[in-house]
Formats: C-alpha cells, structure tokens, sequence
C-alpha cells in the first residue's frame, strides 16, 4: 500500500500581514512511498535545508533515495529547492524532466497515484491524488493554503477556475494536504 506523509507541515504569514511585516512562508512538504518509488512534494523553501534533510533521515532516506521530485506549481515558495535533489527526476504541469529532457508524464502515474489539473491559483497547478489505506489523499498545493483556507484566494489568476478545482478536489478526496498547512479530512 501506498503510504503518504507531511514531512513538513507549512506556514503562510501572508494572511496575517502588518504592513511592516515581513512575509514568511514554507509550503507543506509531503512523502510519498509507492513500492519503489520514493517522492518528495513541492520541497519548496525552507528556513534551512538540514529541516527537510533531517526528517528524510527520520524516514531511513537519504537524498539520492528520492527519485521523484513533484511540483505542485510554479511558484517559487514551492519549487526553490528542487535542485536539492540532483538524482531525483522532476515532474510539474509541463514534463517530468529526466537531467535536461523534458518528457510528458502520465495521467495515472502508478495505480495508485493519479495526477490531476487543477487550475485557478495558477494556471500550472496539479494536485496528486494517492490512494491509500486511509481513503484518496489530496496533495493539492495552493489550491487550499490551509484547511479550507482563503475562501477568497489573494493570489489567484483565475478565481472561476479556483472554485471548480476546488469543488473537484472536495468531491474526489478523504483528506486534504494544502499548500501551507497540515492535512485535514473533508466533512463528507
Ligand atoms: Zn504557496
């Protein structure tokens, strides 16, 4: 069975922001093992790298036991850190890179773990959708800051897109892990 984990939970000051405030964030960083594949989502920023380093060697893992880096979108509070891991293939909305090929990644990445567009914060979202034996987790970035957080999303491009996706994301999953928070369960 596929086992799911936040490694990190995330953070966003930007909601709570003084104007002589500075912004802190971090995203929620997640593990995902799925037989021999080990994935690490959206590593993101980080205060400090040996935070992420750290709990990997919690889970037995080293940096090159990561093969799969998955981007849940292009913003750079989410993606800054993939160069940590220079082993790792890298999947976002427009290839998995494999070094410097950029090849097309598949819908139903394993059995157990289907990637799905999910569009409005931006337009490059995904949302990795894993079965487990907890139910379907959704890995979904900022599609949700926080557990059915902003209702009004600062920062998205295309609010009509935001509501669908996340209307989608609801119906199809038993727990959420948003972009800057910890995982949560949908009240059915
Ligand atoms: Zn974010």
């Amino acid at each position: 069975m596929v086992e799911v984990k936040v490694l990190i939970k995330g953070y966003t000051s930007a909601d709570s922001l003084k104007s002589s405030d500075i912004e802190t964030t971090c995203p929620t960083i997640t593990l995902i093992k799925d037989g021999s594949n080990i994935i690490v989502v959206d590593p993101g920023v980080l205060e400090s790298q040996d935070l992420l380093l750290n709990k990997l060697a919690e889970e037995g893992l080293k940096i090159n036991d990561v093969n799969y880096v998955f981007l849940t979108h292009s913003h750079p509070d989410h993606h800054m850190n993939a160069g940590m891991f220079p082993k790792a293939k890298k999947l976002e909305f427009y290839g998995l890179w494999d070094g410097n090929r950029c090849l097309e990644w598949d819908q139903n990445f394993t059995d157990d773990i289907e990637i799905i567009k999910t569009p409005g914060h931006s337009s490059d979202s995904l949302t990795f959708l894993v079965k487990t034996d907890l139910g379907n987790v959704a890995i979904c970035g900022d599609v949700f800051w926080k557990e059915n957080y902003p209702e009004d999303d600062p920062y998205a491009n295309e609010k009509d897109k935001l509501a669908e996706s996340r209307k989608k994301v609801l119906e199809i999953a038993d727990y959420i892990i948003p972009g800057h928070g910890d995982i949560y369960k949908v009240n059915k």
